[in-house]
C-alpha cells in the first residue's frame, strides 16, 4: 500500500512495516547528479550512503500506475520489463530524469524525459530500497536475485 500523504512527526507508526529509526530517513546531504545523467546519492544523518541509478529509480516509480503495472507483471521496485528473449536486444538510452524537485522536506519528485511524473519518491521509499553495495548484497543473499 501507498502512504499517500505521509507526514513527519505522526506518533501513529505507518501499518504493519517496521518504521525505521528517523535518523535513517532524514537526510543530511542529497546530490541529484542530472547533467552526468547518474542517479541520486543521499547521505543519511545515521552515516549510512545510499545510491539509486536513473534507470532503478524510473523502473521503481512509486505512483499507483506503475505500482499496479509492477504488482500485475510481478516485478519488484526497480526491476525492468521482461524483453521478449526471441527479439533481438535492442539499445534503449537508459532513463533519465528532465527535471528533479524535492516535496516538502519528505521525497522527491522527477518529470522523466517520457513525461511522466507522478511518482513521489519518499526519503522513507528510497531507504528501503537502498541499492549500495551493502544494501543490495544484503537483499540478494535472502531474496536470491542477482544483483
Ligand atoms: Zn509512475
Ligand atoms: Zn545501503
Amino acid at each position: 500500500m501507498s502512504h499517500e500523504g505521509i507526514r513527519i512527526g505522526t506518533k501513529e507508526s505507518q501499518e504493519s512495516e517496521l518504521a525505521l529509526p528517523r535518523i535513517a530517513i532524514t537526510p543530511e546531504k542529497v546530490r541529484v547528479m542530472l547533467t552526468e545523467g547518474k542517479g541520486v546519492e543521499i547521505d543519511w544523518v545515521d552515516g549510512h550512503r545510499s545510491a539509486w541509478g536513473f534507470a532503478w529509480l524510473r523502473e521503481a516509480c512509486p505512483c499507483a500506475t506503475c505500482i499496479d503495472e509492477r504488482t500485475k507483471e510481478g516485478r519488484k521496485p526497480g526491476q525492468p520489463k521482461a524483453k521478449s528473449a526471441a527479439l533481438l536486444p535492442m539499445y534503449t538510452p537508459p532513463a533519465k530524469p528532465a527535471s528533479a524537485q524535492p516535496v516538502g522536506r519528505y521525497a522527491l519528485q522527477f518529470t522523466w524525459q517520457d513525461g511522466h511524473s507522478s511518482g513521489i519518491y519518499s526519503w522513507d521509499y528510497l531507504r528501503r530500497n537502498c541499492q549500495c553495495r551493502e544494501c543490495t548484497f544484503a537483499a540478494a543473499e535472502t531474496t536470491g536475485a542477482p544483483n
